[in-house]
């Protein structure tokens, strides 16, 4: 019979049922070997009968419904006893008693089918569905697109990358994605994984001299997950195998989602053929939220936690924390933590006491234009009237466009929106001055250190509300 190698899969399934049971129950139970495989059954070496009789009536079936899963293929366990001091106890079948036992009273019908509802997916997180997640104006886009991929998979938007800053969302949307594909085929393969584990896998299977494994794994799936592409940047053996893993799947009409923190056009040392290939299908950013859709997303969590968190709260978090959604969450979680603890309600003063360091870090903090006027007014005596004002002597000039270039960088307004809060002016005008300033920075450190302790000043001024 031809021989099959399923290593891959069968260490992939420990590691899952390891996660699932805990080491202590882990290691209990799975004192056990892989000795080979045909292309239906893998043969599995045991410690003794004993083991055996344990290992088939508790987790025979969680082990074959794994490796189905894994592998579309509806695989057996057989197992031969190997007894520690390396003599092979005949026989190897489970059905066939040895002579010092007696035999099973119910004979276990095996091969059991998997569940004809599919559970958990082994590599998803169960809390990562598009249920939980907020759509607002930063992120409409993606979350559309990505609705769209999950009712109809591998048609349209292959490949899909999500882009875009740490704690936007991007884990979040791809796994929603595979979860309601999930859920909503009997027997589509998913699989989920970092770019990280992608490699070391990869590598791995170098070392086992088991590419064939990590290939059938890879290329025989109907939705391919692959979070954080940006790890792949100079591992230029990896990028080789997911150009030809893509080119496989993508011929196939399978369905692929990336993610990445950066527009793939600029990670470095990517190879050009598989830049072109994630370039081909639909890329999207997601953006930080709005000040609504921030509050919506505490909310949602404050009801998903069952926590009772006051409106004023809501709006002060949603206030403070602009940077991204993780940050959100950890700061509810904060509060809600510190409740427990002290059994406490949530007010808004437990916020504002708890959440004080946060809050001071946050990148806008309570900043306001008027605190940025102030404290570059105060800093070049000039007065409020002319720095909002369209004076264009040279001493005026230089500090309003620095005043608008922090403005810039330390608050969400947009452009045209400082153009309106500094006396009116077009949102080009303000572009111009940033673009200015950023040309002196690159001439003069000195600058660089009056604007650092400026936006320190400013800050602070805001900080004290
Ligand atoms: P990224 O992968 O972009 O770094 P994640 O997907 O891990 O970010 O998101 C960080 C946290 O914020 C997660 O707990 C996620 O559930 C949550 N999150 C992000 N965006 C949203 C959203 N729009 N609605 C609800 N939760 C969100
Ligand atoms: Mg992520």
């Amino acid at each position: 019979m031809e021989s099959w190698d399923y290593r891959v899969f069968w260490n992939e399934v420990l590691s899952q049922i390891r996660a699932e049971l805990g080491e202590h129950e882990f290691s209990m139970w799975f004192n056990i070997e892989y000795e080979s495989s045909t292309q239906a059954k893998i043969l599995v070496r045991v410690p003794s009968a004993f083991y055996r009789d344990q290992l088939v009536r508790l987790y025979q079936h969680l082990i074959e419904t794994k490796l189905y899963e894994l592998t579309g293929t509806k695989i057996t366990l057989d197992f031969v006893i190997v007894k520690p001091d390396g003599g092979v106890a005949a026989p190897s079948r489970r059905d066939e008693p040895e002579p010092d036992r007696p035999a099973e009273e119910e004979p276990r019908s095996a091969p059991r089918q998997p569940a004809a509802h599919r559970g958990k997916h082994p590599q998803l997180r169960s809390d990562l569905i598009f249920d939980s997640f907020v759509i607002g104006e930063n992120n409409s886009f993606a979350a559309n697109a990505a609705l769209a991929i999950s009712k109809n998979p591998g048609v349209s938007y292959n490949p899909f990358v999500i882009y875009g800053g740490v704690g936007l969302g991007k884990t979040h949307l791809m796994q929603s994605i595979g979860n309601q594909i999930w859920q909503d085929s009997d027997k589509a393969k998913v699989i989920c994984v970092s770019a990280e584990e992608f490699t070391n896998e990869f590598i791995h299977s170098l070392k086992e001299k088991s590419p064939q494994a990590f290939k059938n794994k890879y290329r025989f799936v109907d939705v391919l997950l692959i979070d954080d592409i940006h790890f792949l940047q100079e591992k230029l053996g990896v990028q080789e195998e997911l150009f030809h893993t893509f080119n496989a799947l993508y011929d196939g009409g399978k369905q692929m989602v990336f993610t990445c923190d950066r527009p793939v056009s600029e990670l470095k040392k990517l190879n050009d053929r598989l830049r072109s290939r994630f370039e081909r299908g639909l890329n999207v950013d997601l953006q930080p939220p709005n000040f609504e859709t921030r509050a919506a997303i505490l909310k949602k969590k404050a009801e998903s936690k069952k926590v009772l968190v006051p409106e004023a709260v809501i709006e002060i978090v949603a206030r403070n924390i602009s940077t991204n959604v993780r940050d959100l969450e950890g700061a509810l979680e904060k509060l809600v933590a510190y409740s427990q603890l002290v059994h406490k309600d949530i007010t808004l003063e437990v916020a504002q006491n708890q959440l004080k360091d946060v809050f001071s870090q946050s990148k806008h903090g309570n900043v306001t234009i008027d605190n940025i006027l102030r404290v570059v007014a105060e800093k070049f005596r000039l007065s409020l009237i002319e720095l909002k004002g369209k004076k264009k002597t040279r001493a005026i000039v230089v500090p309003r466009q620095i005043a608008m270039y922090i403005a810039r960088e330390i608050t969400e307004y947009s452009t045209t929106e400082l153009g309106f809060e500094f006396g009116g002016r077009d949102h080009t005008t303000v572009m111009h001055a940033c673009q200015k300033i950023e040309e002196r920075l690159k001439l003069d450190p000195e600058l660089d250190s009056t604007i650092q302790s400026l936006i320190r000043q400013i800050k602070d001024l805001s900080s004290k509300g």
